[in-house]
């Protein structure tokens, strides 16, 4: 087929050709006296996009899973308590990792297409007078639902009852592209990995531990070793990785650190919100409902439910097999329920119309009751009207 593929997936997300020139690089000595010229001001202007002055940035050669298991492990002991909200695929894994590893996880399960329960949240800590909760991991854009949690809003209610847990936020889908403050949060573990918001391949956890969760680093009894933030700390003091660094990766890092910051980190944000609603949108004018309750609308990704007696499976198919456009599927409890435009990274006006174009047709070639021509004409209108 003629032309390219068109990725709406929400990861791995587009990567700009700016970023994939700077990864063509040879192989070079990592141990060389020059190496940390690379590596030290990547670590330092992370920090930027994590926004913390406090925290200390980390690279793993590994994904975004890993990020959620350097968390658990350089900071917690085996049998600790810790509270998570399930709502989707993200966060389910996330407890099966914690019960693997032998945490004491208490889950609860939130409707597939809502978030964190703030008033619950500060109800649960106050009653836990006695502090077992060691720690909350809050999925902050949960990928697999398009639903978006209110961070500030779990850190007013983690201050509102005084509790002292640490709080772990996976921003895997969030990081780079929505509102993030790591500082401002009392975020002690922000979560990403290099192919959503940062535009890289998939290769990297991307992390940023506060002061106080380093210092747990001393005294957590969790066995690890490649996972090990110590070593990390050690090499990285010096300019250096523990192990071989995927340098490729690292100059890729660079320039979507440079990509993000020449645009401005708050209008990166902007931009996000700004395509996420023209596809809104056109999901209004067909008729069509997020899956994402009213004040949880992700800017990054969208899961469209499809109406009774449709397959979301044969949306993405035709879109597929017959336009050459990638959309993302709808997991486990949600599969074949809704289909998923992700919106996350390198995108436009333009290529989200591309998108918006591409479900119609493939909706309309499964007798989906929708007008011709609807969700692109919603679409254009409000980028028109809201263009710079
Ligand atoms: C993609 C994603 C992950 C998992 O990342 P991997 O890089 O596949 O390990 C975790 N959490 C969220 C919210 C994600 O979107």
């Amino acid at each position: 087929m003629a032309g390219r593929n068109h990725l709406f997936i929400p990861g791995p997300t587009n990567t700009p050709h700016e970023i994939l020139s700077a990864m063509h690089v040879p192989m070079e000595d990592h141990r060389s006296p020059i190496f940390p010229k690379l590596l030290k001001p990547v670590l330092e202007d992370l920090k930027k996009i994590f926004r913390t002055e406090t925290g200390q940035a980390f690279i793993f050669p590994a994904t975004g899973t890993a990020g959620w298991e350097v968390a658990i492990t350089n900071t917690l002991n085996p049998g600790d308590k810790v509270l998570i909200y399930r709502f989707g695929q993200f966060s389910h894994l996330w407890i099966n990792m914690a019960e693997r590893l032998g945490l004491d996880v208490e889950v609860h399960e939130i409707e597939w297409g809502k978030g964190i329960p703030l008033d619950h949240l500060e109800a649960r800590l106050k009653e836990d007078n006695n502090h077992e909760i060691k720690a909350v991991l809050a999925t902050h854009n949960e990928t697999s639902t398009g639903v978006t949690s209110d961070i500030s809003g779990v850190r007013k209610a983690m201050d509102a009852s005084s509790h002292p847990a640490l709080l772990f936020v996976d921003g895997v889908s969030s990081i780079a592209s929505i509102e993030f403050r790591m500082e401002d949060w009392g975020i002690d573990a922000a979560i990403s990995g290099s192919q959503k918001g940062f535009m890289l391949p998939a290769g990297l956890a991307v992390l940023a531990f506060s002061q106080k969760a380093l210092k747990l680093t001393e005294t957590a009894t969790f066995p690890r070793c490649f996972l090990d933030l110590k070593d990390q700390m050690a090499q990285n003091a010096l300019g250096y990785t523990p192990y071989t660094a995927a340098t490729p990766m690292i100059y890729g890092l660079r320039k979507s650190i440079e990509l993000l910051l020449d645009e401005g980190i708050d209008n990166v944000y902007a931009r996000h919100y700004r395509l996420a609603e023209g596809v809104r949108k056109a999901i209004t004018a067909w008729g069509l409902k997020l899956c994402a309750a009213p004040g949880f609308e992700s800017d990054t990704v969208s899961a469209i439910v499809v109406p009774e007696g449709k397959d979301a499976k044969d949306v993405i198919g035709t879109a597929f097999n017959k336009y050459n456009i990638s959309l993302g599927a709808g997991l486990t409890e949600v599969a074949g329920k809704v289909f998923r435009i992700g919106h996350i990274g390198d995108m436009n006006d333009v290529s989200l119309l591309g998108a918006i174009a591409g479900v119609e047709m493939a909706m309309l070639d499964n007798g989906f009751d929708i007008v011709p021509g609807s969700g692109v004409a919603a679409a254009i209108e409000y980028y028109r009207s809201t263009a710079k």
